[in-house]
């Protein structure tokens, strides 16, 4: 199992790496987040021990269930939130995440820029942006995408970190992620969240510097 999990993540980290040198990016300026929702603690733990250190969950009360014990032997976790969040778990997501990928409207981000306050905790943020205009989807439209920024960095005093996208599955990633890094650079922002199993070299190749990559690493899932 060990050796089966470090190969899948040592063969992803080599093509973040060609993906990045075929383009004059480095490596190390790419982090992947292994995204861990769905497994527990047991599958988890050969992924830490094969060297993973940032991981994702989508779920704050999944992850509350698992990452504190983790946390316990492993001190040197980042845990990054990548799902939908509700302003009523709030105050549970800034107490035991490192980095939330997933601000997508005002009544959010006030809730977590409180939490923090009261927590003394000051957590880099992304804003996801639903660069496919899906109903269904997550994400603050690209239009509004400067003003929700504006508010998080100004009177909110968030720290915003950059975008974070998820393409729509029917359509040709690679002209969503050129649109958020385009998007990305007109507000000053230098983080791009984006790439999962499926297209993370693309993503890469178009100036993602956090990939979160799930089956590739962990299997599918059940
Ligand atoms: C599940 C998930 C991923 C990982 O998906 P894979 O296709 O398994 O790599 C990435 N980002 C988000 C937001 C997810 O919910």
């Amino acid at each position: 199992m060990l050796e089966d999990v470090s190969g899948r993540i040592d063969a992803v980290r080599q093509q973040i790496a060609e993906a990045a040198r075929g383009v004059g990016r480095k490596a190390a300026d790419v982090t992947l987040i292994a995204v861990s929702k769905t497994f527990g603690a047991e599958d988890i733990q050969p992924v830490i021990e094969a060297g993973q250190r940032h991981f994702g969950e989508n779920r704050v009360q999944e992850a509350l269930a698992k990452w504190p014990g983790l946390r316990d032997t492993y001190a040197d976790l980042t845990l990054h939130l990548i799902g939908p969040l509700q302003s009523n778990k709030a105050k549970e997501a800034v107490g035991l995440f490192d980095v939330i990928h997933s601000i997508d409207r005002e009544k959010i981000a006030r809730a977590l820029a409180a939490e923090m306050e009261k927590q003394g905790r000051r957590i880099p943020c992304f804003i996801q942006v639903n660069t496919g205009e899906e109903e269904q989807k997550a994400g603050v439209a690209p239009g509004e995408a400067g003003s929700l920024v504006a508010l998080c960095r100004g009177e909110l005093g968030l720290e915003i970190a950059g975008l974070m996208c998820i393409p729509p599955v029917d359509e040709e990633p690679a002209i969503h992620f050129a649109f958020l890094a385009k998007l990305a650079g007109e507000l000053g922002l230098k983080g791009l969240s984006m790439g999962m199993s499926g297209d993370y070299t693309t993503a890469v190749e178009l100036g993602a510097t956090h990939v979160r990559v799930g089956s590739a690493i962990f299997g599918v899932r059940g």
